[in-house]
């Protein structure tokens, strides 16, 4: 089995054309949801079955299911965009089907074919497809997710039975009053993931035990945490939910590093998607190891001369300065870099289709 068919159960009580009007106009981020879910249930005696395409809803739960007790859960991240020429694609949906089954296996939870992945996300996107929105910079932010929902307080085991689900949010630009970079905060007291652990998962549990780090971020000022590995607290990993990218030099001697695929990064798609397209515009792209002395120093000796997040919320997100419990600098002059709004542009013009997209990385939702 490859893929199933979908028992398709229409949303009586669908939003009004006029109040998704409304809520287009300003959609924010991760506030409203389409008309429609997808879920498919799996049994291990059954394998998945069961795919629906239903209304938006709550899902009941066992009080003892056990996702809510010992967070046997994962969920994926993509977005759907409207192009130029109007048709509707997803960007790098297999990326995300295959990273998805590798977070599967590291949570001891059932792979999902590829194709019923692809397949479950094409009939939501193209059931709510008036939700894909028509402003520049607005997508349609499509959310997986799979919880393990046998009722059992046992701890000894994974489950036998899961929930996969998707939903999907339309979201405006993250940066609709221009692109503000980043302050960041050096945490030296919390690690976000150890050698062994979750951390190249995209699992819930690795965001919960990040909250304590973001809100101390915060205190001190800063608008995301700086992850640094958890063994010697010196080298960087990634910031916020997004990863790192390092600028040295500028012009056509600039070359970008990212922190190395260690087991404790996530291995984002739009990270691979930079270090794909990066040497094509002629910018050298490797992945390696940065500490903070050298982060400091280079950013302090002007060798280094840009930083940003990446990920798919907000493509790129300029890094302008860092702070620490004993140390703080600034990078460049704290505005976003040329090479990081090059390679936004690229990549944002492919995902809108006003660039060619010789990666095969749109797939075009019928
Ligand atoms: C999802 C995620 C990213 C970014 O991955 P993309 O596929 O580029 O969106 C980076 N770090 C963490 C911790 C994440 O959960």
């Amino acid at each position: 089995m490859s893929t199933l068919d979908f028992e398709i159960i229409r949303n009586e009580n669908s939003v009004s054309a006029e109040d998704r009007a409304g809520i287009l106009a300003d959609p924010g981020w991760g506030q409203y949801f389409t008309d429609h879910m997808i879920t498919i249930r799996y049994h291990k005696d059954k394998g998945w079955h069961d795919a629906k395409l239903e209304p938006y809803g709550p899902i009941t739960l066992d009080p003892a299911a056990q996702v809510l007790h010992y967070a046997q859960e994962l969920f994926e991240g993509l977005k759907a965009y409207r192009q130029v020429d109007g048709s509707i694609v997803m960007f790098r949906p297999y990326a995300n089907a295959a990273r998805m089954n590798a977070s599967a296996q590291r949570m001891a939870m059932p792979e999902i074919p590829e194709e019923l992945f692809v397949k479950a996300l094409e009939v939501l996107v193209s059931t709510d497809r008036d939700w894909v929105p028509t402003t520049e910079g607005h997508s349609l932010y499509l959310r997986p997710f799979m919880i393990a929902t046998t009722r059992q307080l046992g701890v000894n085991q994974p489950a036998d039975e899961y929930l996969f689900t998707i939903i999907a949010s339309p979201c405006g630009n993250y940066y609709a009053r221009g692109i503000k970079p980043v302050t960041v905060w050096l945490s030296q007291d919390f690690t976000r993931a150890a050698p062994g652990g979750t951390g190249a998962a995209k699992t819930g549990g690795n965001y919960a035990a990040s909250f304590a780090g973001q809100a101390q971020a915060v205190a001190n000022g800063c608008d995301q945490v700086v992850w640094l590995d958890a063994v010697e607290h010196r080298w960087v990993e990634e910031v916020g939910s997004m990863n790192l990218m390092f600028v040295y030099g500028s012009g056509s001697q600039a070359r970008i590093l990212t922190p190395a695929l260690t087991g404790t990064l996530l291995p984002g798609i739009t990270r691979d998607s930079m270090l794909t397209l990066a040497p094509d515009l002629g910018i050298q792209a490797e992945e390696g190891k940065i500490n903070i002395d050298e982060w400091q120093h280079g950013c302090e000796s002007g060798e280094l001369t840009e930083v940003f997040g990446c990920g798919t919320a907000a493509i790129i997100s300029p890094v302008g300065a860092v702070k620490g419990t004993d140390r703080a600098w600034t990078i460049g002059d704290g505005e976003p870099g040329p090479v990081s709004m090059r390679l936004r542009e690229e990549l944002i013009g492919i995902q809108f289709g006003h660039r060619p997209d010789p990666y095969g990385w749109v797939h075009k939702v019928s």
